[in-house]
């Protein structure tokens, strides 16, 4: 494997940062994970976009341009033969010293790592996956703001060690006035009478590419999709419901908190989206290989 840090390829035993690296001190810094499928870095712009706008709510230059970044995204899937994979981009706020201070880190990093992710197991996406609501909160606004995808993920890591103790992959994450927010890596659908409904990004959703984008499928094929406030009372009475995120795509859920969703199996709203999403990646994205 070759990963790219600040525009030099290592293999996988020389990919090193320094231990005075804030990303590693102290959490300082941002990242991104991306899908490319079919030799094709599926929506590679709106990931990009997102880690400007990170990268800005937190005060950090990122070394390079929007489509430099971009340029080394496509160059690094390439450099390790990747057609289907994951890519992960990191910029970290760089060398400092072991003080807070962000004005001593001179230049951010920049990494890239292309390689496979198997995020949850088949017979989920067969028959469904239980998952529970846990105490730990989503964060505020006003704290490190739920729309930043930092390197800091303590809150979420909280939530998911809850849920692991409680026999379950994924939480849902409730926000300060308890209303959902999210999953600790994943957004949140449920289906009601044939509407879809998702958290909005007020109640501390991170802004997913693939929420948009499943939006955008469900409106094109027909349905409703609204942004309430939900309580877990709705997630217990949807007819379906089911999660998205890059590396989950669209996981349905048949059993939240002990309560059965639906009829206890997949829903057929969630199956049609499913299978548009998948034709979507196969053929739209920016191109690896000329
Ligand atoms: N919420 C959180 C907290 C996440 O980390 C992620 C990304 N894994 C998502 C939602 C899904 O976002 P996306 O569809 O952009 O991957």
């Amino acid at each position: 494997m070759k990963i790219f840090i600040d525009g030099k390829y290592y293999s996988e035993r020389d990919a090193k940062v320094s231990v005075f690296d804030h990303g590693l001190l102290y959490g300082d810094g941002i990242f991104e994970g991306i899908r490319a499928y079919n030799g094709r870095v599926f929506r590679l712009k709106e990931h990009i976009d997102r880690l400007f706008c990170s990268a800005k709510a937190i005060l950090l230059k990122i070394p390079a341009s929007h489509a430099a970044i971009m340029r080394a995204v496509v160059e690094t899937c390439r450099a390790n033969r990747i057609r289907n994979g994951y890519i992960r981009l990191v910029v970290t706020r760089g060398v400092g010293t072991l003080g807070l201070n962000p004005n001593r880190c001179k230049r951010p990093s920049l990494i890239i790592i292309a390689d496979k992710i198997q995020l949850y197991p088949e017979s989920f996406y067969a028959r469904g996956m239980e998952i529970v609501t846990v105490p730990t909160t989503r964060n505020l606004h006003n704290a490190v703001n739920p729309a930043i995808k930092s390197l800091n993920y303590l809150n979420n890591i909280l939530a998911k060690i809850e849920a692991n103790h409680a026999g379950c992959e994924e939480a849902i994450m409730l926000n300060a006035e308890g209303f959902v927010a999210e999953c600790t890596g994943d957004n949140v659908f449920i289906v009601k009478e044939g509407q879809l409904f998702t958290p909005p990004l007020s109640a501390g959703a991170l802004y997913g590419i693939t929420r948009r984008t499943v939006m955008d499928i469900a409106v094109e094929s027909g349905y409703t999709v609204s942004e309430p406030n939900l309580t877990r009372y709705d997630l217990f009475n949807a007819d379906e419901c089911f999660l998205t995120g890059t590396g989950a795509e669209i996981v349905p859920v048949t059993k939240i908190d002990g309560r059965i969703i639906g009829r206890g199996r997949p829903g057929q709203i969630t199956r049609e989206l499913e299978e548009k999403y998948h034709a979507l990646t196969k053929i739209s994205g920016e191109p690896i290989y000329q």
